[in-house]
């Protein structure tokens, strides 16, 4: 049976320890959470963050605008809060309304203020190993497998998923750490040939029950990066839970495994951009 990752526990461990820095060394940290209309999953991850900051001891500042925002007035109240010493990190809640263009959105963010590291020089940093803001998703899970002393040096690492903001960034930072990767995505041809492959794998694909146990090979660390909503409505992952845990050696649940860590890695992020500013 395979070994339980809680991350939930993890990034409670991780915020006391950003909560215990901030007060040693008497730091005000700002972080800005801007969300563009009613959606209620984003509404949800926006408490959840504000819940976070005050975690933390960082002060959460929230922008509730309206669906009908034009792009210019998000772009007036982006430029404000680059300006503002108060605000050291500045995150927009995607995803975005369909008239506004994320990119440019994300293009408007203060380098020094891009705790999401969505920003293309962010990621482009990411590509060359040096940076200051790590992409959250990606660095909640190198820091479980660290925590777990999983070295993935010299493995056969498989990341299903190309996004931007998880399955690129995660490759990046697999292969830092000298593991063999291979990212699969919606047009791979065989995709449980490669699955079956990885030492670890990483299921970044918002497909429920995409990964079985006839996808995973006998002690594969399982990363469960997904986060969907079964017939039920009930939140689940990409990974058959119940059935891959008997055939791996560690696995992530959802809830309370990449989720919370995602999370702890804005706060570390927000409190890495205050010490780039001070
Ligand atoms: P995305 O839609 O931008 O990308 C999904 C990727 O998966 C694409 O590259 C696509 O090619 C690939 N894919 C889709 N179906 C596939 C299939 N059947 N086989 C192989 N590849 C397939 O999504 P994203 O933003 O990268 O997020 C992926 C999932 O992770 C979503 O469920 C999202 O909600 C979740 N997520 C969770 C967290 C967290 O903190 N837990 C953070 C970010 C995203």
């Amino acid at each position: 049976m395979a070994k339980i990752i809680d991350g939930k526990s993890l990034a409670t461990r991780i915020k006391a320890e950003i909560k215990a820095e901030i007060e040693r060394d008497k730091l005000n940290v700002g972080l800005a959470v801007v969300i563009v209309g009613n959606d209620r999953a984003s509404e949800i991850y926006v408490k959840y963050k504000k819940d976070d900051c005050a975690e933390c001891g960082i002060q959460s500042f929230e922008y509730a605008l309206p669906e009908y925002v034009c792009l210019e007035d998000l772009l007036e109240l982006i430029e404000e809060l680059n300006d503002d010493e108060n605000i050291n990190g500045i995150l927009v809640q995607q995803p975005l309304p369909r008239h506004i263009d994320a990119v440019t959105v994300n293009e408007t963010i203060s380098p020094f203020k891009d705790v999401d590291a969505f920003r293309a020089d962010s990621l482009g940093k990411i590509a060359l190993g040096d940076y200051d803001f790590s992409p959250c998703t990606p660095a909640g899970i190198m820091e479980m497998l660290h925590n777990e002393n999983i070295s993935v040096s010299g493995k056969e690492c498989v990341v299903i998923g190309r996004s931007a903001i998880v399955g690129k960034p995660m490759a990046l930072m697999l292969l830092h750490e000298d593991a063999t990767v291979t990212i699969c995505h919606s047009k791979t041809r065989d995709l449980g040939e490669a699955a079956r492959r990885a030492d670890v794998l990483v299921a970044a694909a918002g497909c429920p029950g995409l990964v079985g146990a006839d996808m995973v090979k006998e002690g594969a660390v399982v990363i469960d990066v997904g986060m969907n909503r079964d017939e039920s409505g009930k939140l689940c992952g990409d990974v058959k839970f119940a059935e891959v845990s008997g055939k791996a050696s560690y696995i992530t649940p959802v809830p309370g495994g990449v989720g919370p860590m995602t999370r702890a890695m804005l706060m570390k992020n927000a409190l890495m951009a205050k010490r780039l500013q001070l």
